[in-house]
Formats: C-alpha cells, structure tokens, sequence
C-alpha cells in the first residue's frame, strides 16, 4: 500500500473540518494554540515513517502522558496497580468524581484523571524523582532528547487545577493516595505538560504494535502486559466517548486535551495525529475523523 499517497489523501478529505471543535481553555495557556494546527506521522512495525502535515512540532501531551506512566508503572511491577485501580470504562467525563464516593476513592481506569493521579503516587513512591524518570523515558522511547516539559502549561494548570486536586484529596481520604497531595498535584500537572510531535509518539508507543518490544530490540512489557494496556487503551483510553470512537476508528487509542491521539494497529503499526480541536469529551475532532477514514480506507481496524 502507498501510505504517504492515501495519508496525504485523507489529509485532504479532513481539511475542511480543520478548526471545528474548541481548543482546552480551562488550562489558559493551552487556549492559546492555534486550532488550525495538524500533523499526523505513522510508524510500521518494520520501522518505515510516514508523516504529514506539522508531525514534528511538538504539543502539549497532557492525557497521553497517562499511557507514558502507566507503561513506566508496569514496566517495574504491574502487581502494584491492585486493588488501587480498576479496569473498566468510566461513562463520565476524564475529570469527573461523582464515582469515587459509590466507589470506595477507587477510580474505575488509569486513563482517566482520578487513576492517572493514582498511578503518579504509585511512581512518587517508587522514585525520588519520578518526574526525571518520566521525561527520560519519554526521551529514551521516543530517542529524542529534546523532549522536555512546558514549565508554563504546568504552572498554568497548577493554577486553575481546583478539580483534580480535589480528586486527590478525596482519594486520600479513602486511604488510595499515599503521599503528600500537593506532591502528587505537581508530579501529575508536569507529566501533563510533557510536549511531543506525532512523530516522538510513533516512535515511542511502537512497542505497542510490536507485543511490547521496542524497534530498538528492548522489552518495555511483556506479551501479556502490552496486551493489558491495548485493552484498556480500546476500553477506556478516549473518555467517555470511548464507544463512539471504537465504533468509528475500532482501535486502541488514548487522547489528550492537547488534541493529540496515539493510536495502535497490533502487529502492524502506530500512529499519531494532531488537532486541538476538541468535541464535547475532549478528543481531537479532526484527530478522529483522519482515524476514522484511515481505518476504513486500509481496512485495519480490528474488527
Ligand atoms: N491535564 C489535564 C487534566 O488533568 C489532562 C486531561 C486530558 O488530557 N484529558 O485535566
């Protein structure tokens, strides 16, 4: 199949909706991306790259650093994640906390705000330094150096992040948040900020369409694990529009309030898009609409 010709293909289908949808603005500085931003890079599993558009500007992470620091979670002992957290989609919205009382402070997912926050305890405890863990496998994953946080988006969240720091203290409350809350606020509002190009994200999930081995030949998850995470990424890596977007696109994915979606093909191939146009769950408009016809044109959906 010639991918640059059907990518550069659908990159034409999508232009027009390009600027539909609403860029996050309740984390001010990420209200001042432009909308009209899109990239969009694709990594086989025999290591071919494909990309179009802006795919090596780097973008605001946010939810996708969930993915990051689960994988980093697993990758030293996945027995940690008992009991802390549950697998099962959440039908709320990323941030919501109406289930953690009728559920005992335990959040239903680590992909959404409540267990990813989680899952940064889990770290703070296992490092000094979980935030320089994080950004060093990001960069290691993904072998480019550059990668960094954006210390403004971070303090931009800090300052409005009344939400998530109420789910923290309400988990706390239930005995599931281990260590000091404003620790885990700032540890999580900078893994969100970590910033990455469609491009840094094929290369760095392509252990993810490869049974958990990285091109670079290293383990990051086991056979089992990888196939752990895929699930969960296809049953609740985009919100609460997570049977919408399996419906359309029909693979696992985890998106971000940035407007970045990683997306898996298992056993073939990663890959990335870019637009920060969100819809009313907070995925990328445009994001999912070239998922979706890039699915349907290659006929490798999963299903
Ligand atoms: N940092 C964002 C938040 O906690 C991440 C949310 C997201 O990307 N869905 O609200």
């Amino acid at each position: 199949m010639n991918y640059q010709h059907l990518i550069e293909k659908i990159y034409q289908e999508v232009k027009p909706s390009i600027g539909k949808g609403k860029v996050a603005n309740y984390i001010p500085a990420l209200e001042r991306v432009d909308v009209n931003s899109f990239g969009f890079a694709m990594r086989t599993k025999s290591g071919e790259e494909y990309f179009v558009g802006e795919a090596l500007k780097p973008f605001s992470t946010q939810s996708i650093s969930k993915l990051l620091t689960l994988v980093l979670c697993l990758n030293n002992d996945d027995s940690v994640l008992e009991n802390k957290v549950g697998l099962e989609p959440s039908g709320s919205a990323f941030n919501s906390l109406v289930q953690l009382e009728y559920e005992n402070g335990i959040p239903r997912n680590p992909f959404i705000n409540a267990g990813a926050l989680v899952i940064t305890d889990i770290l703070l405890s296992q490092y000094t330094n979980p935030e320089d863990e994080i950004l060093f496998f990001a960069r290691e994953l993904a072998q480019n150096h550059g990668i960094n946080y954006n210390i403004e988006v971070r303090n931009s969240e800090k300052e409005t992040g009344f939400r998530n720091a109420a789910l923290v203290n309400f988990m706390k409350s239930y005995g599931n948040i281990h260590n000091d809350v404003e620790r885990v606020l700032d540890c999580y509002f900078t893994q969100c900020s970590l910033e990455m190009s469609c491009l840094d994200l094929v290369r760095a999930f392509s252990f993810l369409a490869n049974n958990g081995t990285h091109s670079n030949g290293q383990h990051i998850l086991s056979y089992r694990q990888n196939k752990k995470v895929n699930s969960l990424l296809l049953t609740c890596g985009t919100y609460d529009a997570v049977g919408k977007f399996a419906y359309r696109v029909g693979l696992p994915a985890k998106s971000g309030v940035g407007g970045g979606i990683i997306a898996v093909i298992p056993n073939e191939m990663t890959l990335a898009v870019w637009s920060p146009g969100l819809d009313k769950s907070g995925n990328s408009v445009v994001g999912s609409l070239f998922l979706e016809l890039f699915t349907t044109y290659t006929g490798k959906s999963i299903f």
